[in-house]
């Protein structure tokens, strides 16, 4: 068999979800957007509502009746794009708390749904979603009739801890709700590592609830093996893959994998990543294929079965600097042609 396998560890998932309840003494959400970062809504969320999350988080509304589907009655559904035009069923069906992102969206909103529950985006300086200071006052005291479920923003620098834009967002943010009777949200991962100022109601983490940074005491929870299809002895000035671009100094032994860009292992990282074999780093060697991967193995004290891109040895962040990205990217872009396997359930 050539398929790759990704195994993904609920209990680890759980336990970092527990963590960075424990860091704080308000509620802890769980955001599962994107499919739970790549990482399985289906499994993933009902892992961390039996673990007691109540408040989940998505960027769509079809996100979000795909969640209500998986999760039943109960847990709260809030949805960071708001009330978009079209989403007025979706929302009613699923009972969605759409946060609302402007005053176009307040009107949508109580047009189309005059009881429906809703949420508050403000913007606090990303300038990414959310009701700028102007917009908000004048809507503040309409949406206050009729209480939000919560008023939340987002820290654009929260994995920097010195970096003085947290500390304007947050006055900006206790400016913008000063007074205010509603449940209050601020903080995503980063923010939560912040410390209690930032922590006010609810939480919001996603990343460190799968194992990425900032969240540095994080368990891993995402693990990719990936099976060698191939060896090969090399002699001094062959070359591997596409372009010729990496040529044997020396006798070399070569393994070829089963995995490629087509699976999310982005082709720039090859001239700076790594897979492990047992206790073994090895390079990768050449170009990235769509499906095949080539890899020195030339140290190995016997060829391996397999080898493994993430897991203990190689954490998702890891692999992203060898890319030039961020553990996020790594694991929205792992794609859907592995194997998966849920442990620890
Ligand atoms: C994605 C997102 C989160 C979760 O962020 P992490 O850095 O993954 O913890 C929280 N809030 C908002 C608004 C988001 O877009």
């Amino acid at each position: 068999m050539s398929q790759s396998e990704l195994s993904i560890d609920l209990a680890a998932l759980v336990s970092n979800w527990r963590a960075l309840n424990a860091l704080t003494d308000c509620e802890t959400g769980a955001v599962v957007k994107a499919d739970a970062y790549g990482l399985g809504a289906d499994r993933v969320a009902p892992a961390l509502a039996a673990a007691g999350a109540r408040c989940f988080f998505v960027a769509l509304a079809e996100e979000g009746a795909a969640l209500r589907r998986i999760l039943g009655d109960g847990p709260d559904i809030c949805v960071f794009s708001g009330h978009m035009a079209g989403d007025a069923a979706l929302i009613r069906d699923a009972d969605l708390v759409p946060m609302i992102n402007s005053i176009d969206q307040m009107s949508r909103h109580v047009e189309a749904l005059p009881d429906a529950r809703f949420g508050v985006q403000l913007d606090t300086g990303m300038n990414r979603l959310g009701m700028e200071p102007a917009e908000w006052t004048a809507l503040r005291e309409v949406v206050l009739n009729q209480p939000p479920v919560l008023v939340m923003s987002h820290l654009a620098c929260s994995d920097e801890p010195d970096h003085p834009m947290n500390a304007q967002q947050l006055q900006s943010f206790l400016e913008m709700t000063d007074g205010i009777d509603a449940p209050r949200s601020l903080s995503a991962t980063g923010g939560t590592l912040l410390g209690r100022d930032y922590h006010f109601d609810l939480t919001r983490p996603g990343i460190g609830v799968y194992g990425g940074l900032p969240f540095i005491e994080a368990q891993p929870v995402a693990r990719l093996t990936i099976p060698v299809i191939q060896t090969r002895e090399l002699t001094p000035g062959e070359t591997v893959g596409y372009g010729n671009t990496w040529m044997a100094e020396a006798p070399a032994r070569i393994a070829t994998i089963a995995a490629g860009y087509a699976d999310g292992i982005i082709r720039a990282m090859a001239p700076d990543a790594y897979v492990w074999a047992g206790e073994h780093k090895c390079k990768i060697v050449g170009r990235i294929s769509m499906d095949l991967i080539g890899v020195d193995i030339s140290h190995l004290p016997e060829d391996p079965d397999t080898v493994e891109l993430l897991g203990v040895h190689q954490s998702v962040d890891t692999l992203a600097d060898a890319a030039g990205t961020i553990g996020y990217e790594i694991l929205t872009s792992l794609g859907n042609r592995y194997a998966r396997r849920y442990v620890g359930g």
